[in-house]
């Protein structure tokens, strides 16, 4: 139990050290233009515009896809490695707490044998603050 404890402390230590992060992925383009002699419509050897790269991701549902210049990918892309991890330290501490909470179900509240005991269920117990209307 106290080894899942320190499992959990150490991913939040991990995961207030995240800085940037994006959702998505960044990808490379070459364009096509609408200029019919430029070289992207060479017949033999056409060469492209670009590379352009753009940043897509996901999110409610909806898509989007934004230009990213080019001094900009290798930030944007510590930015999208950044949420990858910070997806991953998630799933892992989901994982651990699931796991520890089970134990502490486990080890946690069993009955007195003699039954004489109240069981609490080591439930606090609820203190209504008192608060004044407006
Ligand atoms: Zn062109």
């Amino acid at each position: 139990m106290k080894l899942l404890q320190e499992k959990i402390d150490r991913i939040k230590q991990q995961l207030a050290a995240i800085d940037d992060m994006t959702p998505g992925s960044v990808s490379k383009q070459y364009n096509v233009c609408g200029s019919p002699s430029c070289r992207c419509k060479d017949p033999v050897h056409p060469k492209k515009h670009g590379p352009y790269y753009q940043l897509s991701y996901t999110r409610k549902g909806r898509s989007t896809s934004r230009f990213v210049k080019k001094y900009q990918v290798a930030l944007v892309r510590r930015q999208v490695r950044n949420y990858a991890r910070f997806r991953k330290l998630i799933e892992l501490w989901i994982d651990t707490a699931m796991e520890l909470a089970t134990l502490r179900r486990s080890t946690s509240c069993s009955p007195s044998p003699k039954g004489t005991a109240v069981d609490r269920g080591g439930v606090a117990p609820v203190v209504k603050k008192s608060r004044r209307p407006g």
